[in-house]
C-alpha cells in the first residue's frame, strides 16, 4: 500500500507531461513487475491516425523508451496495425487477451474531451482483480491530475493552450538553440545546419471576424474559433504547440528541419480554413506572419516580428501567410531596432 502511495507522490510531483508518462509506467512496472508496460497515444490527422509511444519499459531495462517528440508522423505506425489497443480505446474498457502464453491488458486513458490512448501491460501472470483495480485507481489519479494541468494550462473553449504558458515553452525552446559562431569553417557550418533544428513562431489572425460577431451573434463566433482550433490541430504535428491568445488571435511555436517547411504547413492551414464551410457563417479567412526564433531572443519580440507580418497580410488583402524575414529582406518592413543597441548609445 505504501509503495502504491509512495508513486501516486511521485506520479504527482511533475507538471511536466512527458516526465509524468516515463513516472507512471515505472510506477506500474514497480508494482506488477510485469514482462513490459507501455503508454501509446494516437496522433496525426482524422483518418491517417499512428501510434506514438510516450514511454515503453521491460522487466530488465534501466530507463524507459519512448519516440522522440519530432518523430515523422509517416514513421510511425497507424493505427490499424494494433485493432486490439484500438478496440480498448472504442470500448472504453479494460481488455485482457491470452497471447501466446501471457497475458496482455490495454487501459484505455481518457480525458475530459477524448480517449487519447493506451497502457498496454504484457505479463507471464494473470492481474487479479485487485491488481486491475489498482492500475485503474493509478489512472484515474493520473487522468484527474492532467485534468488540472489542463485546467491551468489550457483555454476553455478550444482546449489550446493559453497564454500563459508561452514564455515558460518559448524559453525552453531557446535553449535547444545554439548560439551562432562567428568564425566558424563552411563544412562545418553545413555539417551544424543539418542538425541544426529551427524553430518558428507564428501569429494567426481571423480576417473580419468581428464581422462574424455583428452578423451571427457571439456564440456563433465562439463556434467559429472552436472549429479553427481543430482545423489547426489538424494542420500541424502533434508536438507543435498550439495557443490562443487572445480572442480571435492564435500562436504557434513550430518545430521544423528546414524554414521552408515552416511556410508550407502555415499555407495549409490557411489553404484548410479558406476551403472549410463553417456552419451558419459560410467561409473564413486567416492572416498569417511567422518569424524564425533566434538564440537569445525575447518572447515579446518574437510575438512581435511575426505580428508584424500579420500586420503586412491584412494591410494587403487579407487571407495571406507572409515571412517576417523575406518582408525585411525585400525592403517592404524594416527591422526593429534592439532595445540594446538603443540603449548603447
Ligand atoms: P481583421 O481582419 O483586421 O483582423 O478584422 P477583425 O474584425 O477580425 O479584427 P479585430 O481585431 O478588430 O476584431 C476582433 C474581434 O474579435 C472583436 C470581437 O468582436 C471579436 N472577439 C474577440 N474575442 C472574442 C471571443 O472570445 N468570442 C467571440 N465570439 N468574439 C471575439
Ligand atoms: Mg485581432
Ligand atoms: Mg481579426
Amino acid at each position: 500500500m505504501s509503495q502504491v502511495v509512495d508513486h501516486l507522490a511521485e506520479l504527482t510531483g511533475f507538471r511536466d507531461r512527458d516526465v509524468m508518462d516515463v513516472t507512471l509506467v515505472m510506477a506500474l512496472r514497480d508494482l506488477l513487475e510485469p514482462e513490459s508496460v507501455a503508454i501509446y497515444r494516437t496522433v496525426g490527422e482524422v483518418g491517417h491516425e499512428r501510434w506514438l509511444t510516450r514511454a515503453h519499459l521491460r522487466a530488465g531495462d534501466a530507463v524507459a523508451s519512448a519516440d522522440p517528440l519530432w518523430a515523422k508522423p509517416e514513421a510511425l505506425p497507424l493505427v490499424t496495425t494494433h485493432p486490439l489497443r484500438l478496440e480498448a480505446m472504442r470500448t472504453r474498457a479494460v481488455t485482457q487477451v491470452a497471447q501466446g502464453g501471457q497475458w496482455l491488458y490495454l487501459f484505455p486513458i481518457a480525458t475530459d474531451r477524448d480517449v487519447v490512448g493506451v497502457i498496454e501491460i504484457l505479463s507471464t501472470r494473470r492481474l487479479g482483480t485487485g491488481a486491475q483495480r489498482m492500475v485503474s485507481s493509478v489512472l484515474r489519479i493520473y487522468h484527474n491530475f492532467q485534468g488540472l494541468l489542463d485546467y491551468s494550462e489550457r483555454d476553455t473553449l478550444t482546449g489550446l493552450l493559453n497564454r500563459k504558458t508561452f514564455d515558460e515553452s518559448f524559453l525552453k525552446v531557446l535553449s535547444d538553440i545554439p548560439v551562432k559562431h562567428e568564425v566558424r569553417h563552411e563544412a562545418e557550418d553545413r555539417r551544424h545546419e543539418t542538425a541544426t533544428p529551427h524553430y518558428v513562431l507564428g501569429v494567426i489572425d481571423i480576417d473580419h471576424f468581428k464581422s462574424v460577431n455583428d452578423r451571427f451573434g457571439h456564440l456563433i463566433g465562439d463556434e467559429v474559433l472552436l472549429l479553427l482550433s481543430r482545423l489547426m490541430r489538424g494542420s500541424f504535428r502533434f508536438h507543435d504547440l498550439l495557443y490562443r491568445f487572445g480572442g480571435e488571435e492564435f500562436v504557434v511555436l513550430m518545430r521544423c528541419d528546414e524554414e521552408i517547411h515552416a511556410g508550407e504547413a502555415f499555407e495549409r492551414l490557411r489553404l484548410n480554413t479558406e476551403r472549410y464551410a463553417f456552419p451558419q457563417v459560410g467561409r473564413i479567412t486567416v492572416s498569417i506572419g511567422f518569424t524564425e526564433v533566434r538564440a537569445g531572443d525575447a518572447p515579446a519580440a518574437a510575438f512581435e516580428r511575426a505580428d508584424k507580418a500579420v500586420y503586412h497580410a491584412k494591410a494587403n488583402g487579407r487571407n495571406q501567410v507572409h515571412n517576417y524575414a523575406a518582408l525585411v529582406a525585400s525592403g517592404i518592413i524594416q527591422e526593429a531596432t534592439q532595445l540594446s543597441d538603443v540603449e548603447l548609445f
